[in-house]
């Protein structure tokens, strides 16, 4: 274990260290507002099994499920949901001795890039309270950006774990497609997401993809990780973006380019001419599998239930209507709109294709580059409510993220510089099964630029 991780794994086993931990998270807690849930205390006192992870407190997104704590995907449909199971990542995590504190806030169901669109709590940007911690796996970055847990779990459906992540100041990894259990994470859209993680520094993000990856009989696309050792030589850097990048984002993106040439690698430049598609195929195959995915929250076997209702189609209408927010009712509109019979063709079926069409144009820098990069996000975190990023130029920021997820390879958001004091983060993709290649640029890069510390971060607790 590194100094950083033994500092962790003193938290829960040493009772004035816990007193002194607990005052911290909850000064923090008052600015950001990272927790939906949280209780160290559940698992104080329990016997720990030996592993990598020992005593090592983490945090959870609350759409992912924890045994007695609660479930509410940031929703009012599931605001009284305690989980009865543990997901499978979660579980392997505990196996190697990691320890769960509590549930972070996010977007309603994963839907959104600032965390705004959740129904119970607002999360701010620890760098700055006026900006959002970005979405949807907001909460955790903000967590582990405050120094309030050393990582934390997030989903991934077109971004959410890396654009936090750069917007906080911390490394996001979106593993493979299925190389993590799905078995417990609350499904968006099935086809595009992944359980992955959110920590302060590189070591401890690959520990954790680590102890919770593996096949899983509860998930049946879920994989065995088999990847080819390979070492990183030549990095592919995207320079034409397709839009602009803020000047705080070019600069910062100027800046890993030199110092990964001073690393030594042999940078390529490639271009994705399907980068103009991705936001288009990406919410037209996310909506229609989250408006397939949602219609189980129908108020009669768990979730919000009206109080009173006629008959079993009013009771059904008055759930969604009181217990789903604004985005998510638009998605389930937009995906049963994409999918009604007649014209799935001209939707659906096209979005397919164009998926497979990006997924070539992808594929075929790996002969000739062992890692792509390209920026995360456009901008460095908004401010809540911002005109300049309303909830459409929110989903057209997306292009460089969704891109991973819709090939279903792994991609890394990686703390590049500090801009007008705020971080920004650069993206890797590498090919399925190679998180290998992310972490060793990663490793490379946190020599050069250190994950900053939000002010107030705390590195001391006793
Ligand atoms: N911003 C994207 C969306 O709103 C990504 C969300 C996610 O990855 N869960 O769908």
């Amino acid at each position: 274990m590194s100094d950083f991780e033994k500092k962790w794994s003193a938290v829960l086993s040493q009772a004035p260290v816990l007193k002194a931990y607990k005052n911290y998270v909850g000064t923090w807690e008052k600015k950001i507002g990272s927790f939906l849930e949280f209780d160290p205390n559940r698992n104080v006192g329990k016997e720990l099994p030996e592993g990598p992870l020992k005593g090592i407190p983490f945090a959870v997104k609350d759409n992912i499920a924890v045994k007695n704590f609660k479930l509410t995907c940031g929703s009012k449909m599931l605001e009284q949901l305690v989980s009865p199971y543990t997901a499978t990542a979660v579980e392997n995590l505990q196996k190697a001795g990691a320890v769960v504190v509590g549930k972070t806030n996010l977007d309603e169901f994963g839907m959104g890039s600032s965390t705004d669109n959740s129904a119970l709590g607002k999360t701010n940007n620890p760098w700055d309270l006026e900006r959002v911690a970005g979405g949807s796996s907001g909460g955790s970055a903000a967590a582990v950006a405050a120094g309030l847990v050393p990582f934390a779990l997030g989903s991934d459906t077109g971004g959410s774990i890396r654009q936090p992540a750069s917007f906080c100041g911390v490394y996001g990894l979106k593993p493979t497609y299925g190389v993590v259990s799905r078995y417990g994470l609350t499904a968006y859209a099935s086809s595009l997401e992944v359980i992955g993680v959110l920590a302060r520094n590189t070591e401890i993000t690959k520990k954790v993809f680590e102890s919770m990856k593996g096949q899983d009989p509860m998930d049946h696309t879920s994989l065995d990780h088999n990847p080819s050792g390979k070492s990183v030589k030549t990095i592919g850097v995207l320079k034409n973006t397709h839009g602009a990048l803020s000047p705080e984002v070019s600069a910062s993106y100027e800046a890993t380019i030199k110092r990964l040439e001073k690393a030594g690698y042999k940078l390529l430049e490639i271009d994705l001419p399907t980068l103009d598609y991705v936001v288009p195929a990406y919410y037209t195959i996310a909506t229609a599998e989250a408006s397939a995915n949602l219609a189980r929250y129908n108020g009669i076997r768990y979730g919000h239930a009206p109080l009173f209702a006629e008959n079993p189609t009013e009771l059904m209408k008055k759930s969604r209507h009181e217990g789903f927010g604004d985005e998510v009712k638009l998605r389930i509109l937009l995906g049963t709109y994409v999918l009604r019979s007649g014209f799935q063709d001209q939707y659906y079926v096209r979005a397919q294709k164009i998926r497979t069409a990006i997924r070539q144009d992808v594929e075929r820098w790996y002969s000739k580059a062992d890692v792509l990069m390209m920026p995360v996000f456009p901008t460095p975190a908004f401010r809540h409510g911002s005109t300049d990023m309303d909830p459409f130029q929110q989903k057209q920021a997306d292009l460089y993220t969704c891109t991973a997820n819709l090939v279903g390879h792994p991609a890394l958001s990686v703390p590049s510089t500090l801009e007008n004091g705020l971080p920004v983060g650069v993206q890797f993709m590498a090919p399925p099964f190679e998180e290998d290649r992310l972490f060793q640029v990663s490793a490379l890069l946190e020599k050069e630029f250190q994950a900053p510390e939000a002010p107030g971060y705390l590195t001391d607790w006793s």
